[in-house]
């Protein structure tokens, strides 16, 4: 059977305590252990960088995908097995969607945080039913996750769509939680089929 690819969103700063690297190389060197691949920013630096390293030492196939204009030497590795070039940002968020079979956000910033939202915005919308997990690594996403507390306690968004992301703290829970997946109908009126 073919190996299972993961899509990792995180950091791209070289400017973090070391405990957020140490867990970008735990990631990286489970998802080799545990037979999947790996899709990401291609990123050298940041935890991209450490992410990239060790999911490639563990075994793990790494595809990195970034746009042309983020294409420099500086940024983008020379180590992957497999680098797409994409014409934009939007293109790459696509290409990572359609060939991950899973989801995981580690700490990051604005990139992160937009590549995570748009992914859960379009299982919202039913685009993908694929799984997708938050390691909330030391109450990093605490804050974003009393937000969407107030999503849901507001009305904007219905308590159902807490089934649309899974919070855990360790990358190994991120990997059991992946491994027994299975799509829940969660969809309101609107996307019930
Ligand atoms: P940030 O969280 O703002 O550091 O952005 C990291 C995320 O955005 C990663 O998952 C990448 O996909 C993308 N990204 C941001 N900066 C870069 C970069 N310099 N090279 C490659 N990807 C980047």
């Amino acid at each position: 059977m073919d190996k299972k690819t993961i899509c990792v969103f995180c950091s791209s700063s070289d400017d973090l305590s070391k405990k957020y690297y140490l867990l970008a190389n735990e990631l990286g060197s489970l998802l080799g252990k545990n037979n999947y691949n790996l899709i990401h920013g291609a990123g050298s630096i940041g935890l991209m960088g450490v992410l990239m390293k060790s999911a490639s030492d563990s075994g793990c196939i790494v595809t990195g995908v970034v746009p042309e204009r983020l294409n420099r030497p500086n940024i983008v590795s020379d180590k992957h097995q497999k680098l797409v070039i994409t014409a934009d940002m939007k293109d790459r968020k696509e290409y990572m969607r359609k060939n991950s079979d899973a989801f995981i956000a580690l700490p990051g910033g604005y990139g992160t945080l937009e590549e995570l939202l748009e992914i859960i915005t379009l299982k919202q919308l039913k685009y993908h039913t694929k799984p997708i997990v938050i390691i909330n690594f030391d109450g990093f996403y605490d804050m974003l996750l009393n937000q969407f507390e107030v999503f849901y306690s507001e009305k904007f968004t219905n308590e159902s769509y807490k089934g649309l992301y899974h919070v855990c703290t360790t990358p190994n829970e991120a990997l059991r939680y992946i491994e027994g997946y299975e799509p829940k109908n969660i969809y309101d009126k609107y996307l019930k089929e």
